[in-house]
């Protein structure tokens, strides 16, 4: 028996994959994400960052299709999501936080803008808004991941974050 509340959290998780909110995950929603980033920093596409973040999202995608899209169609469905994707992100979210590296890698590139390694938790907060995140769930993911509170924050923080809040009951 799967709980209501279950099925809110993969309906959550799938919306915040499908940039585009055409109800399947495909890699044009990889690509708006990382077009939605670039746009919040104003970097150009064709910058190095900018090339990175789509080579991020190219790789992120494809990693999630090897995962999930067992009709080879190019699109994850929801119940491919649920059955694919879910399952494995569960039993494995050191391997999902691998599939996402690059790209969470770059997107840290574009939104450290002093180039000290780490973003700050402001920095943090307008990544999340340009997916899609509401404000106030992005302020409290922020503050949150910045476990330490120095008000930086960094790719191990945010890859371990990341695969956290798709595997792990909230
Ligand atoms: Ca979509
Ligand atoms: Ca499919």
């Amino acid at each position: 028996m799967v709980s209501i509340e279950y099925e809110r959290r993969i309906a959550r998780r799938f919306a915040g994959f499908d940039q585009d909110g055409n109800g399947y995950i495909d890699r044009e929603d990889f690509n708006a994400a990382a077009k939605a980033v670039l746009a919040a920093f104003g970097t150009t596409a064709r910058s190095d960052k900018g090339q990175a973040l789509y080579i991020g999202a190219e790789a992120f995608w494809q990693g999630m299709a090897g995962i999930a899209d067992r009709d080879g169609d190019q699109r994850i469905t929801r119940e491919e999501f649920v059955s694919g994707a879910v399952k494995r992100l569960h039993d494995n979210p050191d391997g999902f936080g691998e599939i996402a590296r690059p790209f969470l890698h770059a997107a840290l590139a574009v939104a450290d803008t002093d180039g000290d390694g780490a973003a700050t938790v402001e920095e943090t907060v307008r990544v999340l808004e340009a997916l899609g995140v509401r404000d106030d769930v992005a302020a409290a993911a922020a503050a949150a991941l910045d476990t330490d509170a120095d008000g930086r924050i960094g790719e191990a923080e945010i890859v371990a974050a990341f695969a956290r809040y798709f595997t792990v009951p909230e």
